[in-house]
């Protein structure tokens, strides 16, 4: 029978000419938007009434009447006709981690029973898809399995290949959240409302305060004809086995430079593609290990952005294909060398355009840039376990703590300018009399320049980085959902906020003017939160040795981790600032907790699926190729001659002996700590056993692979290697 990793290297070299004959057009602004039914395109279709009752409710959360319903659905059809669109389908994002859509066409018949087109209000608005199918932790019970999709009236519809896709929440019969979007709108909410107060100390012109996100997408491209030819990778989305290449990422000659001119192609027909629903990439080159990628738009609203994450991710996936290429959004699917992160640049802005990571220009406005740093700082010390469980996914923990990734302990980079600052802060009042605070007012507040990005080192080596007029949380995996991450950081400081506007109160009622109350308040929280603050190298052992010092926790292990979710303080929270309730915070542990489970258990039948069908055979293989040899030299040379010829071939027929033994026994051991683990009920044991007895196999059995392949006939070996895999024409 033929090698398949033969004919898969055979297929990649014929792939590789194959954007000679594509024609991509060229990306201009006029394109921008063109499938996206905005505010500019609906004012051309909907009636001025409709309209203007629509952007209310868009600024001031109100509901639409079905009247105005039915007339924007109604303009939104005929829009979405003209531009070829057959179907329509609300578009929500279950906790599967993906989205989900279910098409249905305009049909309809008038009352004489001829077939029309149609979409009304109520179907734009509302709709009941059978949610038994959607992970609901619990909350459903099978005999009420619908659930609700109600329009997010903020993001607004486009259109991809035939469908209109009506932008969705996602809800059970119930009322509970099943999705990302439903808590993350109602995080912003939490946050405008509190943020708003707190503005409002300093500035009296605001209204609305919001988060804004700029995602940084990293992704691995592999050939589709050597993907297919990795059971591992079309069924768990990363390699289980494969020796490291001779060469990869050690000369850095990937980074930043030249795009393989196939790349470069996926990358256009992509960039036009998103440009067309209104994503607006900006960014895209290479990244460090050979086959990666990254793409990144200027930074938008965050619902919105978290929206085009999405999008953008099964996009990508789509055009690859026309390119014989196969995206890995996965967060490590190669050992050894960089994973894929998705940094998220997160910040918040004002309805006046300010940005409240950037230091305004008078000395009010620095205070209340001030402000807001100390206090995110604050929520993150407070919620760092939390934040960590929103984005330590199962494929994520491979990543984190490995190869130039950051590690699974959350600290907090501000730079050495700030850092300055914060120190003084800390200690001003201390030693001199009464002047303290003012004093610190005039010579550091006041002179904190308009622009930090000039005066802001970079570390890349944090988890989350202040990096001038943002904060980059980059611990966050590449195929998360953003939402994950942004609901608890969006969450955790609403709650500081309030706290911080209700301890601000307090002294100012004692008697405190504004900006001592401020300042002296800051200075507490500091002192309290400074712990997280680290300026080095987060790579390092030393900073994992520190960090236990100061008693900054380092949890890798998912289901550990995932604890937080129900936590008394995070139950809390969450309660406290509305955005989920105590059952959906269970429901959500439940679910997360679950997909451990099942995709550790996908991991391990692969693993020994592999090893037991793929590799043990090949090994044997080769193990006779060696055997016949010995034997015929023996034949030929005398009994003490040929030893001298071939003990080394007898050595290594002992060495696969050797593997192909522990092979087995390993992957049999790991099937009994499995089936151990599926016999429990509890889930929460479950998990754990299965993170503690079942997932420590997997190296130990890699190990054994991989020497198996430095060993065995290269002409022999089943699966496309490294060196293959990675390195794009
Ligand atoms: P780097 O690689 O240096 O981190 P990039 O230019 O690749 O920088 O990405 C930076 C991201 O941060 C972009 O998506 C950018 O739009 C985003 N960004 C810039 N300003 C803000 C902001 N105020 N809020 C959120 N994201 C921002
Ligand atoms: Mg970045």
């Amino acid at each position: 029978m033929e090698n398949i990793r033969f004919t898969a290297l055979q297929k990649f070299l014929e792939h590789s000419h194959i954007y000679e004959d594509k024609k991509v057009p060229v990306i201009d602004s006029s394109v921008f938007g063109s499938n996206v039914f905005d505010l500019n395109t609906m004012s051309k279709y909907v009636a001025p009434e409709a309209y203007n009752n629509l952007k209310e409710a868009i600024e001031t959360g109100k509901k639409i009447s079905r009247k105005d319903a039915d007339h924007i659905a109604t303009g939104m059809r005929i829009w979405a006709k003209e531009r070829g669109a057959s179907h329509y389908t609300h578009w929500f994002q279950p906790l599967t981690g993906t989205t989900a859509e279910k098409h249905d066409t305009f049909l309809d018949f008038d009352k004489s029973g001829s077939a029309i087109e149609k979409l009304d209000g109520s179907a734009l608005v509302q709709q009941e898809p059978d949610a038994s199918s959607f992970p609901s932790g619990g909350i459903r019970n099978t005999f009420e399995a619908r659930g609700y999709t109600a329009w997010d009236i903020s993001s607004p519809t486009f259109i991809v290949g035939d469908t209109l896709c009506i932008p969705t929440i996602f809800v059970s019969y119930t009322g509970e959240a099943l999705d990302y979007k439903t808590p993350l709108l109602k995080s912003k909410e939490a946050l405008n409302n509190n943020a708003v107060k707190v503005v409002r100390l300093f500035d009296k012109s605001i209204n609305k305060v919001f988060p804004t996100l700029g995602w940084e997408q990293e992704y691995f491209l592999v050939d589709e004809a050597l993907f297919f030819a990795r059971p591992d990778l079309v069924l768990t989305g990363r390699t289980l086995m494969g020796h490291a290449s001779s060469k990869d990422q050690q000369l850095n000659d990937h980074y930043f430079g030249s795009i393989p001119e196939r790349v470069l192609m996926f990358m256009r027909e992509l960039e036009y593609e998103a440009y067309k629903l209104g994503i607006p990439l900006k960014t895209r080159h290479n990244e460090v290990a050979p086959g990666q990628f990254e793409l990144a738009p200027i930074f938008e609203e965050v619902n919105l952005a978290v929206d085009h994450n999405q999008l953008i991710m099964i996009i990508m996936k789509e055009i690859a294909k026309k390119y014989r290429l196969r995206v890995l959004l996965h967060e490590k699917p190669f050992k050894g060398i960089n994973g894929s992160g998705k940094h998220n640049n997160w910040s918040l802005m004002t309805d006046t355009g300010i940005n409240l990571l950037k230091p305004a220009k008078t000395t009010k406005g620095k205070l209340m840039f001030l402000s807001f740093l100390v206090n995110i700082i604050k929520a993150v010390h407070d919620n760092a376990d939390l934040l960590r469980a929103s984005i330590l996914t199962p494929e994520n923990s491979h990543r984190l703590g490995a190869h130039e990734a950051p590690p699974a302990i959350i600290s907090i980079f501000v730079g050495n300018y700030l850092s300055k600052i914060l120190n003084k802060l800390e200690d001003c009042g201390k030693n001199t009399q009464n002047d303290g605070f003012e004093q610190y007012m005039k010579l550091e507040v006041s002179n904190i320049p308009e622009i930090l990005l000039d005066n802001t080192d970079r570390n890349r080596t944090s988890p989350f980085a202040f990096t001038g007029n943002r904060f980059e949380f980059r611990a966050v995996g590449s195929s998360s959902n953003c939402a994950s991450p942004m609901i608890i950081l969006n969450t955790a400081l609403a709650a500081q906020l309030d706290k911080f506007y209700h301890d601000v109160e307090k002294a100012m009622s004692e008697g405190k003017k504004l900006q001592e109350a401020v300042i002296s308040i800051l200075q507490d929280y500091i002192s309290k939160s400074k712990n997280i603050l680290f300026e080095g190298n987060n790579y390092s052992e030393e900073w994992v040795k520190e960090a236990t010092k100061r008693g900054l926790s380092n949890i890798s292990d998912v289901p550990e981790s995932l604890k937080s979710f129900i936590d008394k303080t995070t139950i809390e929270l969450f309660d406290k600032t509305n955005v989920l309730t105590p059952k959906e915070l269970t429901a959500r542990y439940n679910i997360l907790l679950e997909n451990f489970v099942l995709k550790t258990q996908i991991e391990a039948r692969v693993l020994g699926d592999l090893a037991m069908n793929h590799i043990i055979p090949t090994a044997v293989k080769y193990q006779n190729i060696l055997m016949d040899n010995v034997h015929t030299m023996s034949k030929i040379f005398g009994e003490d001659e040929y030893k001298k010829h071939v003990g080394n071939r007898i050595e290594i027929i002992k060495e696969i002996s050797t593997h192909v033994n522990q092979i087995k026994t390993l992957v049999y051991s790991m099937i009994e700590e499995r089936k151990k683990a599926n016999s429990e009920q509890d889930l929460q044991k479950k998990a754990t056993m299965y993170s503690k007895n079942v997932l420590p196999y997997f190296d130990k059995i890699r190990k054994h692979v991989d020497k198996l392949e430095l060993i065995i006939d290269d002409e022999l070996w089943p699966l496309p290697k490294y060196r293959e895999l990675l390195f794009l024409r």
